[in-house]
Parts: C-alpha cells; structure tokens; sequence
C-alpha cells in the first residue's frame, strides 16, 4: 500500500484524495483551513457553477492558456463522469443558460458536502495544517507542517492560484514545485474585473445591463474585442461575465477605451426614427418619464445631467441637438479602462506550473518522479461558464488515478 499525501482540500484536493485513496492507497490530505473547500462555497456566486454542459473541443476554445494540455485528461473524466459523480453522490443538478450547470438546489455547500462525504467513504484521512515545505529524501517526500512531518511515496499539490487569497490559495504551492525545479509562469489575474477612470460608474454602481454590446478599442482606436452580454457597474469601475472575458482576453489593456452600446440591436437611425415618432406622441410627458422606454432608471438623470437637459422639459421642446446626444450616448458609452483590478480580486490565477514540465496523461511532474498536480496550480485558465470547475474535476481525476 502506498502512502499518498494531497495537499490542498479545494475542488482539486477534494476529487484527487478520493480518487486515489479508491484505488487501495493510504491518503492523507492536507488543508491548512479549518474547512474543506472554502473556494468552492463562493463558485457561482454560492451556487457553483459545476461545469458546462458542452463537447471537448468548446471546454478546449474556452479555455484561454494552454487548452490543448487538457485533451488527455477531458477524455479520461469530462462533463458526464461530473454529471455521474454528482448525482451518484445525492446531487441532483439542473442545466441554465449557456449550457452551464448547478446544483438544483442552487447550493454550491451541496457540492462540498458530496466531496466530504467521498472523502470518508474511501478513508481519507482530513488534517488541518498549513504545509511549510516539502523535501524529497531518496525516494520519500518529507512534508513539513508547523509541529510535525510527515513522510510519504508520492505527493500531489492542489493548492490553488493566487486569486482570493482569503480563501486560502497563496500560492503556496508555486514555492514548492519552483524548490523541485519547477518553471513558474508568473501569475497573473485571468477573470479579472477592470478600473475605470471616469465617475460614470460609480454613480451608477450595483446597476447590471444585459443585452448589451462592448467594444475594446486599443490606444490606436483598433478594436482588440468586441462581444454581447451582461456587465455591471461597480464603485470602481466594470464587471460582469462580459469583462471578465475581457480581463482574460486582452493582455495590456492600460488606457483602452471601452465603449459600451446599449441598443446593440438596433442602428442610431432605426433609434433616431423611433424616438422622433415617441417624442411626439409623447408630447406633453417630460423627457424624463419618456426616457423610461429607453434606459434604466438610475441612468436616466445621469444621462440627462450630462447634456444639461432638465428632466422636466417636455417631450416637444426637446431639440434635434438634444435629440442626437441622447442617442449617441445610448450608443457610445465610452470609458477610459486605467487597468485591471489586481490579482487577489481575479476570479482566476492565469500562470502557474509550466505545462511543458507535467505529463499530459498522467500529471505526473515531468522533473521530479512521484510529484503529481491538479487545479488551478497548473498554467491553465477558462472563461467564465464551469470550464475551470471541470478543470478541476478532470486533472483531479487522472492525478488520483495515476498515482
Ligand atoms: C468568486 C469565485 C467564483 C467562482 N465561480 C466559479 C464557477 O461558478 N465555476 C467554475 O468553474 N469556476 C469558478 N471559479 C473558479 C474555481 O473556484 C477554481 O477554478 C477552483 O476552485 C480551483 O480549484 P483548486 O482545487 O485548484 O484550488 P482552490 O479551490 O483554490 O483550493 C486550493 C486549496 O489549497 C489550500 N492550500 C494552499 N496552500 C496550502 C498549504 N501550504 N497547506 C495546506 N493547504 C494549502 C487552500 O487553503 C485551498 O483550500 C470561481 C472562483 C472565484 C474566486
């Protein structure tokens, strides 16, 4: 019987212990947090967003950094092995919009519990301790917590990124593997909201827009993305799914415009016609109750301050001018971008251990014999969608399998 030590009891951690403590080994894993799977409870705004409900070659075009890495273990354990260990574990889960799927109870504790109680099942043995280091001593691993070490045949990190380090993920586990020589690329924030310089959004802060259309323009005004979907204002700048892509996509995105266009699906003169025929069948309403038709409510005093119109002028004195502005506003919201919003704030670390130096089938360590990963510890990242959960569950399944 082998002795197996997982450090890091996120969704990685959680899925590799079972995994390889089923197959007849003595596992221990290690969590420096009093609780298992602390990230996992905030996934999908406390809903966990599990996976998506999508073929390999759409998990492979999502997935922004060293995709193709990830074809060996998606075919070994993908969407419906997700689906099947879930639901053979009491969860039922439910399918949304863009394929991407939930608990049923929209509780992401729901998937926490389901990998507590695989853990017991297969005799994982749970210490809550911070690892300080590992050593390899001939064929042994020597793992050092505060008070103790431990020694064991092989090993496998599941520590995580570097984003939400309250959650635990510090980054821990780069040391470890660079110790091993390991090449680090260096973290970055991958999903990562972005600073804007003007007050606009944070005069309209909490508000979401959906249905709306974005365009990145580069400081030579090239567009460098342009998408459709959510985003939403915050006091600091913008967020949402829609920039979160952005903050993946777009590498140098210091002093970019963006422009936001609130009626992608309609051109300024279908807009203009519209709102000549409204005005005037509107005549006696204010601009004010008018614009009701046209934005949301905490935009429309804004929009209407910023071209000096008084919200109780009455629809047939509203000029051409002030006419024109409104529409050009609603279809040129334009933001200058300061940069993103720092690592720790990003939903994920983009960087890590170098692919180049782990097995594609088996995540072995390429360098060091018995050192194994899994997670988000590798240089791999996703967009938004429950790509990085299946991340996750995929190379925490071939790590607990092959080791
Ligand atoms: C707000 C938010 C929402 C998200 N929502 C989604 C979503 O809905 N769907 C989706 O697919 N992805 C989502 N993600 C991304 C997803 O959470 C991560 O990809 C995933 O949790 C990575 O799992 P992991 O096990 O590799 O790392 P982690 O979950 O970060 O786990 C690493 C664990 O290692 C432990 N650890 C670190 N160092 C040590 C040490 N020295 N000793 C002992 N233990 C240590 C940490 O305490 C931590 O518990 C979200 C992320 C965030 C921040």
């Amino acid at each position: 019987m082998k002795k197996i030590i997982v450090i890091g009891g996120g969704a990685a951690g959680m899925i590799v212990a079972g995994f390889a403590a089923k197959n007849n080994n003595s596992v221990t894993l290690i969590e420096k947090n009093p609780t298992l799977g602390k990230k996992l409870l905030i996934t999908g705004k406390g809903r966990c967003n599990v996976t998506n409900d999508s073929d390999i070659e759409n998990h492979i075009a999502n997935c922004v950094t060293n995709g193709k890495f990830l074809f060996n273990v998606f075919h070994k354990f993908f969407v419906q092995e997700t689906i099947d260990f879930f639901e053979n574990s009491d969860v039922k889960l439910k399918t949304e919009r863009g394929n991407r799927i939930f608990p049923q109870s929209d509780k992401a504790a729901d998937i926490v519990q389901a990998l507590e109680i695989f853990l017991r099942k297969n005799g994982v043995e749970v210490i809550q301790k911070q690892v300080i280091s590992i050593d390899k001593i001939q064929n042994k691993f020597h793992i050092k917590t505060l008070n103790n070490t431990i020694e064991c045949d092989k090993i496998i990190l599941a520590t995580g990124g570097k984003s939400y380090p309250g959650t635990g993920s510090t980054g821990d586990g780069y040391r470890f593997a660079q110790k091993f020589g390991h090449k680090i690329i260096v973290p970055r924030a991958a999903l990562v909201p972005l600073d804007i310089k003007e007050d606009f959004p944070k005069l309209l802060q909490g508000l979401a827009l959906k249905n709306i259309s974005i365009k990145i323009l580069n400081q030579n005004n090239k567009i460098v993305f342009e998408d459709f979907g959510e985003l939403l204002f915050t006091h600091f700048g913008v967020s949402g799914p829609l920039i979160l892509s952005v903050g993946s996509l777009v590498k140098n995105i210091m002093n970019h415009t963006l422009i936001i266009d609130l009626k992608p699906a309609l051109s300024k003169e279908v807009l203009d016609k519209r709102m000549i025929k409204d005005l005037e069948s509107n005549s006696k309403k204010t601009i004010k109750k008018l614009l009701k038709l046209y934005l949301p409510n905490k935009m429309i005093l804004i929009f209407l301050n910023l071209f000096k119109i008084d919200e109780n002028k009455k629809c047939n004195s509203i000029s051409k001018i002030e006419r024109m502005s409104l529409i050009h506003l609603m279809k040129n919201i334009s933001l200058t971008i300061i940069n993103k919003r720092q690592l720790r704030e990003a939903i994920i670390t983009s960087g890590g251990v170098d692919v180049k130096e782990i097995n594609p089938r088996t995540m072995e360590s390429k360098i060091i014999k018995g050192l194994y990963f899994a997670g988000e510890i590798i240089d791999v990242d996703s967009l938004t969608g429950g790509y990085n959960l299946q991340i996750a569950w995929s190379t925490g399944f071939v790590a607990g399998n092959s080791c």
